[in-house]
């Protein structure tokens, strides 16, 4: 077996060859060995000419393969092209385009949107317990950059939904360690403090901006506000953590994707705390943990296109 990639061209090149891509996803889905994904059985049988497992239990849809209950479960497309799409979004700075991989694997630019959308599913992993140390909280607006929209679509945009096109989004980032975000209704009092709360461990020093929202806080937190109409740091008192973080993904939207639609927009949140989340780690450790995410994930095309799920995470 080929040594496993470590830059973009030598993902093209690994994952050109099936039984590399089989390997690849194999050894992170089952790290413990094949078994069935119906039953759970390990006695299952491997057919290389028909790239696929049989289990050995009698129960309907005994056969499957490497895509079976993963993210990639009902695209016809190759896990070719999926890997190296994946190596795109996952190790590019600022984010890859639905055009770039449609240029890079050679699909149409709708499937190569899908693909995107998909592999940002697969991104946005569970939280895992809560934030502590020095945590920073703040918020940002995302979008309406009405100027650059065709006239009929700034129109649905404006009346359409009645508000300012704009998105509320907040931000939580322990100094050193983990961001987490939010898309947010609004900015008051009760909406920002139960996210903190939520994803903040009581005890922890909590910097903000002088936000009415998050006055008494300081209950159940070391809170410290720096008053931006003053100054932007004093000592340990700031949220340019939080402030960079926004510029990377403002950077990441404005310059990379023609627009975000408000409801697909804790994707491109995802995506971008996820790449952050994971700084530290070479392009090939960033892949491999993203690779792991994509077992139990799987989303349609009408799921995506609609907003029930960004519906379901407003509730
Ligand atoms: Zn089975």
């Amino acid at each position: 077996m080929e040594k496993e990639p470590r830059t973009l061209q030598e993902a093209i090149v690994y994952f050109s060859n099936p039984v590399n891509c089989r390997n690849y996803v194999v050894a992170r889905t089952w790290p413990n060995g094949v078994t069935c994904p119906r039953c759970g059985s390990d006695k299952v049988s491997f057919s290389e000419k028909h790239n696929r497992w049989q289990c050995s239990t009698r129960h309907p849809l005994r056969q499957f393969t490497a895509k079976t209950g993963t993210i990639f479960e009902d695209s016809p497309l190759g896990l070719d092209k999926w890997l190296t799409a994946m190596w795109q979004v996952v190790n590019c700075k600022n984010g890859v385009s639905s055009w770039e991989i449609h240029r890079a694997i050679g699909v149409t630019q709708k499937t190569a949107w899908f693909m995107d959308h998909r592999i940002r599913l697969a991104l946005g992993m569970a939280p895992s317990g809560k934030l502590f140390g020095e945590v920073e909280v703040d918020e940002t607006f995302i979008g309406g950059k009405a100027r650059n929209m065709h006239l009929a679509e700034r129109q649905r945009r404006i009346t359409g939904r009645g508000t300012v096109d704009k998105t509320a989004v907040m931000g939580i980032l322990e100094r050193g360690g983990e961001v987490r975000t939010i898309v947010v209704d609004n900015r008051k009092k009760k909406t920002l403090q139960a996210e903190v709360k939520k994803h903040v461990q009581a005890g922890a020093a909590l910097y903000t901006d002088e936000l009415k929202s998050y006055s008494g806080l300081a209950q159940d937190y070391a809170h410290a506000v720096i008053n931006h109409a003053v100054s932007y740091v004093e000592g340990r008192v700031h949220t340019n953590g939080m402030e960079n973080f926004w510029s990377l993904l403002k950077r990441g939207i404005g310059g990379t994707y023609v627009s975000v639609e408000p409801f697909h927009l804790f994707r491109y949140l995802d995506e971008q705390a996820f790449r952050y989340n994971n700084r530290k780690m070479t392009d090939s450790e960033r892949f491999d943990i993203a690779v792991r995410g994509i077992v139990g994930k799987r989303v349609t095309y009408d799921k995506l296109t609609g907003n029930e799920e960004w519906k379901a995470r407003q509730n």
